[in-house]
Order: C-alpha cells, then structure tokens, then sequence
C-alpha cells in the first residue's frame, strides 16, 4: 500500500515543538457552535481585532492553549481551517476525541472571551494552481471533512466542475450538511453523501444517497477518473481510496490527500 508523503502532513501535528524562533499570535475566541455529535466548531479573532493572515484553503492552524494548567500548558496541536479564507477570523471544527488532551480541553474548557495562541496557518494540502481546468473532487470521511469543506467555499466561487463526496456514519454525526446543500445547490455542484451506518430515520435519496462505504466500481461508475482528487479521512478509508484510484488509472500526480494523525 503506497499512501505515501506527497501530501500527507500527520507530521505537522507537533506536539512538542520549540517554540523559539516561531512567532504565535494571540487569538480571541468569539464564539463557539455544535455541528453535530461529538463535532464543535470554533471561531477565533485576533486580540487586538487586527487583520489575520488570510490561509490557503486547506491549510491548518497549529496552535497552543492559553494557560497555566501544566497538564495543557505548551502543548501543541493542528487543526485545519473550515471557512472560506478570509483576514478577520479563523474557524477550526474539532471532534471530541475518547481521552483526547486537547480535543476535550476545547470542548470541555474553552469559553468564549478565552485565549489561545497561533502560528500562521500553514500546511501543503492546497489545491494546485495549474488543476482549474480538471474537475475538482473532493472527498472526504468523517472530520476530515474540513479542509475540503474550506477548499469548496473557495474553488465554488471560481468553477462549476467540482464533485463534493462526503462519508460519514449517519445523520447524527453529519457536520456542515446545510452549508455543503446550499452551496453546491446555488453553484449546481455535484454533491453525494455516503452513510456507512444509517439511522432508521434516515432515508436513502433524501438525507443521504448511497448506504456504506465508497468503493471502486461506485467511483468507476460516478467520478471523472480525469479529475484532480483531493482526501481526507481515517487511515483505512484514504489508503483504499488512494489503492482504488490507482486501479483505475488515475496518475499519482492528480492524487491528494492529507491525514489528521
Ligand atoms: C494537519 C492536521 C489537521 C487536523 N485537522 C483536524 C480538524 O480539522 N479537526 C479535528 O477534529 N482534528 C484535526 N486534526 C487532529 C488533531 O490535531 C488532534 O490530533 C486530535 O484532536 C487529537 O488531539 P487530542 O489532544 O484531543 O488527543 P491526544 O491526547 O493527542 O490523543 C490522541 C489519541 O491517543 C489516545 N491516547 C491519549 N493518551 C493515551 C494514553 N495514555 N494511552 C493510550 N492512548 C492514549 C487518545 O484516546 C486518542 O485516541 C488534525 C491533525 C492534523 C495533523
């Protein structure tokens, strides 16, 4: 299996960085949403209410909590960046991890008013300038959902060929539904939803289109092999993934993706 380091970044997940040299900014939280279970979402400004610097889509935001608690105090995590980019604020959407340090500390922890600290967004899972005349698909399973959801609020102001696959368990741990429906409505996108465990209540060709998990004859039969692809997903989900669009003839220079551990 060849899920290799084109454009895989589980390394940016510093967790022990030093932090001399690195200048971190200090960022407001101004407010605090629930997408769905266990799902949060967070949105940060600067401090001083100056202009931030504005991230690729895809990138992420490496930062540390502001305390004294020794149990979090340092400690650094990454979390990509779920908007459209823009200069006046950040949002991350965390999933609560089971014994998650930081994941829970935001869930749990952070209230609105308190402060974190942030290095400029960075990362290289970025859409690549030369891809605008390919179709664009982005694929994604569970919380990996977020750099691609950022990539569809930039690429859907500029192109109209873009595929928004998203994976996840069911209705109940579905984040962004409404904004991924309304966007890809408003630019006639294509947009399909793949539930790998459904709920009774959810019904096939209304809140969801296909019952469990993408696999090759479904891509063979529903996404142009010449397209450029970009995932993000558990480890199994991508590595399949990456191993069926290979099969299919797909080159490794149009294949994407990046892991969040
Ligand atoms: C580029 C990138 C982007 C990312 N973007 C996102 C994003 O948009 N949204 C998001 O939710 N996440 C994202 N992540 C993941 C995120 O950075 C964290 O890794 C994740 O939130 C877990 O951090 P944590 O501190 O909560 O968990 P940790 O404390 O680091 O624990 C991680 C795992 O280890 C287990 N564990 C912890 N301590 C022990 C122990 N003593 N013994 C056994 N097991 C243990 C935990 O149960 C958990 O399963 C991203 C990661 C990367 C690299």
């Amino acid at each position: 299996m060849c899920i290799s380091n084109r454009s895989y970044s589980s390394s940016n997940n510093i967790s022990t960085p030093s932090t001399n040299g690195i200048n971190f900014r200090e960022l407001v939280l101004v407010d605090k949403i629930k997408e769905c279970e266990d799902i949060v979402s967070f949105y940060f400004k600067d401090v001083d209410n100056k202009n931030l610097k504005k991230h690729k889509a895809g990138q992420f935001l490496p930062f540390k909590i502001q305390t004294e608690d020794p149990k979090y105090k340092g400690v650094m995590r990454t979390y990509s960046l779920s908007m459209v980019p823009n200069e006046s604020m950040y949002r991350i959407s965390v999933k609560k991890i089971k014994n998650g340090l930081i994941s829970s500390y935001l869930h749990d922890k952070l209230n609105i008013g308190d402060k974190i600290e942030a290095m400029d967004p960075i990362g290289i899972f970025t859409i690549k300038e030369n891809s605008k005349n390919k179709p664009l698909v982005l694929i994604s399973a569970g919380i990996g959902v977020t750099p691609l959801l950022s990539m569809l609020y930039e690429e859907s102001k500029k192109r109209d060929n873009i595929y928004f696959v998203q994976a996840v368990q069911n209705s109940s741990i579905h984040p962004f539904k409404n904004d991924v429906d309304a966007i890809c409505k408003y630019r006639n996108l294509s947009h399909i939803i793949f539930y790998s465990n459904p709920l009774e209540c959810d019904k096939e060709g209304v809140d969801y289109d296909f019952a469990g998990r993408i696999d090759k004859e479904w891509i063979k039969n529903n996404l142009p092999l010449d397209g450029d692809f970009y995932f993000c997903g558990p480890l199994a989900f991508m590595k399949a993934l990456e191993s069926n669009l290979l099969d299919l003839g797909v080159k490794e220079e149009y294949i994407n993706y990046e892991l969040f551990s």
